[in-house]
């Protein structure tokens, strides 16, 4: 079937104007850049409905790329005929014997009209169409609720519209508007799961992730930017913001008590990804914390780390069990990179047997009682890389054979 538009219908949308437009333009611009490159189609965003006029595009790649879009409830392939009856019917007649078979089957006719000038309204076009398909499909009959097929037909002012699917998109709001937050991305399987979240729910992210060579390798350091890559579909480019944690994190082994060295280190961790924040104008920062999952993620450490900041912190899987995020994972295809045996900082400076009740008082004591805690703070900042990454960039081989072969 040769479509001549892809008709978008847009997700939750506030009813009050001005964040309607919000809404609206963000969505255009988002779609803009999902589409790049497909050179004919145009664009027209409209109060209710976006139209994609494909003027030749693949209809079909155009919508693979549309699914990765947030803020789109869901999406029809249309065909638009000239405003006269027998062109109606002969398109009809293409989309029922694409979709029909030969076993017995039901479907109903749904007419909507803006123009109410058309010679039919929509309840004579419905009929007229019932009947038209009903003496040429003999094996269709007619129903009225939950028919196999429906053709929904829409009488505008330029042209009639057919279309027989709706297809779910990817729903949520259109990435950035909710402003702007840091992920705290690590190579693990929870973190990207949070930031696909975070962006489902109209937050640009940008990611933030500390390394320690030479206790880590490039390959984590490497992942995690592959990690950014499988992301960036849904926003067409990430930044990526790679930290050196190696020196704070040989001062907290040298200086802390076993016990609370990774709460010390996750306090540095969330103190520089919010002067980062603050340096690149975020609003908030999101991680992958689930509560009781591991040591650092029961409520006393999340009490002890959670304070030496302010601002909000966002934890999208914090009450999902780890087969909930797993299967998340899945969903997004990251799960098969996470699983990746590459260690990073946090697992190779982990304690044996770290602190599941730390206390906050504590917390503070031994950080404070560390030598030069703002030059080390400092050093860090100045050293981090600032990179763009797009979905086509990568850093691993992701072959599944390289994976199995690691495993
Ligand atoms: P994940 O699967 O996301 O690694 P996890 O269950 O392994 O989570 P932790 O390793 O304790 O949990 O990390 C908790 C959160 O801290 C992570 O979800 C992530 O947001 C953040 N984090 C951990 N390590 C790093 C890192 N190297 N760089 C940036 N953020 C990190
Ligand atoms: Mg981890």
């Amino acid at each position: 079937m040769q479509y001549t538009e892809i008709m978008v219908r847009y997700g939750e949308l506030s009813t009050k104007g001005k964040n309607r437009r919000e809404f609206i333009g963000r969505l255009n611009g988002n779609v803009t850049k999902a589409l790049h490159g497909f050179d004919q189609l145009r664009i027209h965003p409209k109060q209710d409905r976006m139209h994609i006029v494909l003027n030749g595009d693949d209809g079909k790649a155009v919508m693979g790329r549309l699914h990765e879009v947030f803020g789109i409830e869901n999406y029809s392939p249309t065909v638009k005929v000239a405003k006269n009856m027998d062109a109606v019917h002969d398109m009809t007649t293409k989309i029922m014997a694409d979709i029909a078979g030969d076993e017995p089957k039901t479907f109903k006719i749904e007419t909507r009209r803006s123009d109410h000038h058309f010679e039919l309204d929509t309840n004579q076009m419905n009929l007229d169409l019932g009947d038209w398909v009903l003496d040429h499909f003999p094996n269709l009959t007619v129903k009225m609720k939950h028919p196999d097929i429906t053709l929904r037909v829409e009488v505008r002012r330029d042209g009639i519209y057919l279309m027989n699917q709706k297809i779910k998109g990817a729903g949520g709001l259109p990435v950035g508007t909710a402003g702007k937050g840091m992920l705290m991305l690590s190579g693990g399987i929870d973190s990207p799961v949070a930031g696909y979240l975070a962006m489902k729910r109209g937050i640009d992210i940008e990611m933030v992730h500390f390394f320690s060579p030479p206790y880590t390798s490039d390959n984590a350091l490497n992942k995690a930017k592959e990690l950014t890559a499988k992301l960036a579909p849904y926003v067409g480019k990430i930044t990526f913001i790679q930290v050196p944690f190696t020196e704070i994190q040989e001062q907290v082994k040298h200086d802390v008590p076993e016990g609370y060295l990774m709460t010390v280190q996750r306090r540095f961790m969330l103190q520089l990804t919010d002067k980062i924040r603050v340096m690149r104008h975020g609003l908030a920062i999101i991680n992958g914390e689930a509560v009781g999952q591991v040591a650092s993620q029961t409520l006393e450490s999340m009490v002890a780390i959670n304070d030496v900041t302010t601002t909000p912190i966002i934890r999208p899987v914090v009450t999902m069990d780890k087969t909930e995020i797993i299967q998340h994972a899945k969903d997004i295809d990251t799960y098969d990179l996470s699983i990746m045996p590459f260690e990073d900082c946090c697992t190779i400076f982990a304690p044996p047997a770290p602190k599941t009740h730390p206390r906050l008082d504590r917390a503070r004591y031994y950080e404070d009682r560390m030598d030069d805690v703002d030059g080390l703070i400092q050093r860090s900042l100045d050293g981090i890389k600032i990179s763009e990454i797009k979905s086509t960039d990568h850093f691993l081989n992701t072959d599944q054979d390289v994976i199995a072969e690691l495993l």
